[in-house]
């Protein structure tokens, strides 16, 4: 990423023009952490301040603390988009049981990322039919795609609608490669960071601004601070 950077730097072009110029911009969610109901809501209530629409909510400890959380948010955010990011928590059972009870309580997420261990690509498919079924979310693959023959068995298999890149996890050229696939596949992208520094998340900005292909942008780090550059 460095390289790339100076590169860029050295002939005066910014890395979103690089990257293809799609835009300058993104749109990002923003996370709020496992907490408890109290704490959610007061982060709730900030970000909407703030202005962001969509909530990224990391769930997957217990189902029911969960659905705690997720009152006590919509309560001070109503309006809210959820992401739910189960982080290989659940089981495939709990976790159609998840959307299950989230439709009782009238939310549909934008979407369900990593409901199911990374191994599980039954339960990852499973989970898939279910969501798309009966609720038509859409859910992603996050752990469970840390390569491009990840990324071919997720396509070839239909087993997520959704691929979660994440330069950290494929470096800046495997991410390109399973971009690149996805995009011939048909199958959306998001973008995500690890815990990363400000400077490798603007790079992640940049280039999700640039190829201008990612239906979901997961940047906080970055644009939180700034929004834009
Ligand atoms: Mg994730």
């Amino acid at each position: 990423m460095a390289v790339i950077d100076a590169v860029a730097n050295s002939i005066r072009i910014p890395l979103w023009r690089l990257f293809g110029g799609a835009s300058n911009s993104v749109t990002t969610d923003i996370t709020i952490p496992i907490v408890t109901p109290n704490e959610a809501a007061q982060l709730a209530a900030k970000y909407r301040g703030q202005g962001f629409q969509t909530l990224k909510l990391n769930v997957g400890k217990n189902l029911n603390s969960d659905m705690e959380v997720l009152k006590a948010i919509r309560l001070v955010h109503p309006d809210c988009s959820f992401i739910l990011d189960a982080n290989e928590g659940y089981t495939s059972k709990q976790a159609i049981e998840v959307l299950d009870r989230l439709n009782e309580m009238g939310v549909t997420p934008v979407l369900f990322e990593q409901p199911v261990h990374r191994d599980d690509w039954e339960g990852l498919r499973d989970v898939s039919v279910a969501a798309m079924e009966r609720y038509r979310v859409a859910v992603a693959a996050d752990e469970s795609c840390r390569s491009l023959l990840d990324a071919q068995k997720i396509i070839h298999g239909n087993l997520a609608h959704v691929i979660n890149i994440k330069l950290a996890k494929m470096g800046v050229l495997g991410a390109l490669e399973v971009i690149d696939a996805a995009r011939k596949a048909g199958i959306a992208l998001m973008i995500g960071g690890m815990v990363e520094t400000r400077i490798a998340m603007g790079f992640a900005g940049h280039l999700a601004a640039g190829l201008g292909c990612f239906r979901l942008v997961h940047c906080e780090t970055f644009s939180a601070k700034r929004g834009y550059w």
